[in-house]
């Protein structure tokens, strides 16, 4: 029988239109607004004025700080302004808009195609490398990758997990990376292995990719102690603590990380971007994305710059249908609703999903009748029912002593509840006042 984590899951309706679909490069956008803080930490600090001329791969915003992250320029040409855009979030964002003028790459690039499997260089040159090159992780999380490679003393790490799960329905942009990336990644995932001085590397892919687990098992078949795991379908897998439980049967502790439990967690595509970075020299500029909906005429998987306005691709993908009624970020469980077309596509930009208008209303909400359908789905353990009162009589203190920071917003509980409450919504403004709370505190 497959393997799957044992606590809670939903199984939602699966739509990966776009996973028959081949990478296609999206090509040039005329204007590129880069975020200058596209990463869990510290926001990083813009390096260009007002009419500058910048490459491709050109610093454009320096990591301050352990927790934060270099951010390149996607395209080469003249720096219109370092002034605020309104990001996928909703929120104004300081930004560096590039007007695009050609594709000249920074020098030191190595923009070939040809793979570069060997690497002479130590643990801490490959951690330095990844470093430069603005590398975060890609599904979605965007903490800083050199920061899960760099281990605590007094920690120690046994195994490295790939994650290749891809639990969200409709999203394919990993499946397509392993499909078509395969080799590269595997080399990332070495540079990985190598960097965090691990022996055994497992590779997670959900049953439901049964191509790609072919063929990363062949890519893999020559290689001692990396090992591909096909896993039970069940959301969200895709999880840190979810799929180590699945893969190891490790518990991650409540406030904990998987360090604790002496794992390191990286997406397919961080594995990627980390042999890019590594091998060719290349920083974090571009990262597939999937166009998807219902109603759309042509769900693909692009190859995008970082900064590409969310409108480019949609066009890309046959246009916004007549009858949309919302455009998401990512997928349709943790994917949050986007304000406007123009929003740039950031590192961690996994999906854009076209939602029709009939499947975008809100469902009436009834009172809650103590199913306990939400406490059985949540994968962490937590009562939402509970949390969402708690929150709602804005008891936050009640909201930390039952662990609502533990929450990873999966939407489970949402989904589930047949009173259609919308738990995770007042969940987010509960962890939003205890996030404020631990501040305070730690400041004092
Ligand atoms: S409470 Fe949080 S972790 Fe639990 S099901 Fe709801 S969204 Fe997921
Ligand atoms: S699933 Fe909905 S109705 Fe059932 S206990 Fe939870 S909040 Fe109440």
């Amino acid at each position: 029988m497959l393997q799957t984590f044992s606590k809670g899951g939903v199984h939602p309706p699966e739509n990966k239109f776009s996973a028959n679909k081949p990478i296609e490069n999206l090509g040039l956008p005329k204007q590129v607004s880069i975020p200058i803080a596209q990463h869990i930490g510290a926001p990083s600090k813009p390096v260009v004025k007002k009419k500058d001329k910048v490459k491709t791969g050109d610093i454009i915003a320096e990591s301050q700080g352990f927790v934060s992250s270099n951010i390149h320029s996607s395209v080469s040409g003249t720096v219109s302004k370092v002034g605020e855009i309104i990001d996928t979030t909703g929120f104004k964002k300081p930004a560096v808009i590039i007007d695009v003028e050609d594709d000249e790459w920074n020098d030191s690039i190595d923009t070939g195609s040809e793979i570069i499997r060997d690497c002479s260089l130590s643990s801490q040159e490959i951690v330095d490398k990844i470093l430069q090159g603005g590398i975060v992780g890609m599904g979605g999380a965007t903490f800083p990758s050199h920061v899960k490679l760099s281990v605590p003393e007094g920690k120690k790490i046994d195994t490295l997990v790939i994650n290749g799960v891809e639990c969200e329905p409709y999203l394919t942009s990993d499946h397509r990376v392993m499909l078509e990336r395969g080799e590269e990644m595997l080399v990332g995932i070495k540079l990985l292995k190598k960097a965090l001085g691990v022996n055994h590397v497992l590779i997670g892919i959900e049953h439901n990719k049964p191509d790609a687990i072919e063929h990363v098992s062949h890519l893999v078949s020559k290689e001692e102690n990396i090992e591909v795991y096909p896993l039970k379908v069940k959301y969200p897998q895709g999880g840190e603590k979810q799929l180590i439980k699945a893969l190891l049967n490790r518990e991650v502790p409540s406030g904990g990380l998987p360090l604790d439990v002496g794992v390191v967690v990286h997406n397919v595509g961080t594995s990627l971007a980390a042999y890019e970075a590594v091998q060719k020299n290349k920083p974090l500029v571009e990262r597939v994305v999937t166009v998807t909906g219902k109603s759309l005429s042509k769900p693909s998987n692009f190859l995008v710059r970082i900064g590409t306005p969310v409108r480019d691709l949609i066009e890309a993908a046959g246009g916004l249908p007549e009858d949309t009624g919302k455009v998401v970020g990512g997928g349709p469980m943790m994917g949050k609703a986007l304000s406007s077309l123009d929003v740039p596509v950031v590192k961690g930009t996994s999906g854009i999903l076209v939602i029709p208008e009939k499947d975008a209303y809100r469902d009436e909400e009834f009172n809650c009748i103590r199913c306990g359908k939400c406490v059985d789905v949540c994968p962490m353990g937590l009562e939402p029912y509970l949390l969402k009162q708690l929150a709602q009589l804005e008891r936050y203190e009640e909201c930390e002593d039952n662990a609502i920071m533990d929450c990873m917003e999966c939407g489970s509980c949402s989904f589930t509840c047949p009173a259609r409450v919308p738990l995770l919504d007042y969940i987010r403004l509960g962890k939003t006042n205890v996030n404020q709370i631990l501040r305070n505190r730690k400041d004092k």
